[in-house]
């Protein structure tokens, strides 16, 4: 009896993606761009995960290899919210960063801005 094809075990044609995160990592280079704040990798991928995890992911099938999905239309209030989310992580980073204070003050390209 032939096994059912589901597809699935060949797959790796789509992907899943999270349709937020390309939203959320360029909103927050922009916010943190406009504070005064340590804009190394660390911090923005930290500020980055702090308000990924804290909105409500929206996972799209995307075709492997293809651009970045077309970004999904926000209302008004969810792109309010994403600010907001990301403000907040931005000055729990700034504040509290998690890497050594020392690196950016001997790292003459740590704070360079993106
Ligand atoms: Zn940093």
């Amino acid at each position: 009896m032939a096994k059912p094809d589901s597809g699935l075990e060949r797959g790796a044609r789509y992907i899943l993606r999270n349709s937020y995160e390309e939203m959320v990592r360029i909103r927050t280079k922009e916010i943190m761009s406009r504070m005064d704040m340590c804009c190394c990798e660390k911090c923005y991928l930290d500020v980055c995960a702090l308000v990924l995890n804290q909105l409500q992911p929206r996972y799209v099938t995307t075709e492997k290899g293809s651009l970045i999905a077309k970004l999904p239309e926000m209302s008004k209030r969810k792109e309010l919210e994403m600010t907001v989310l990301i403000s907040r992580a931005a000055k729990m980073v700034r504040d509290h960063p998690s890497h050594d204070a020392k690196m950016a003050r001997d790292n003459p390209n740590h704070d360079a801005k993106m």
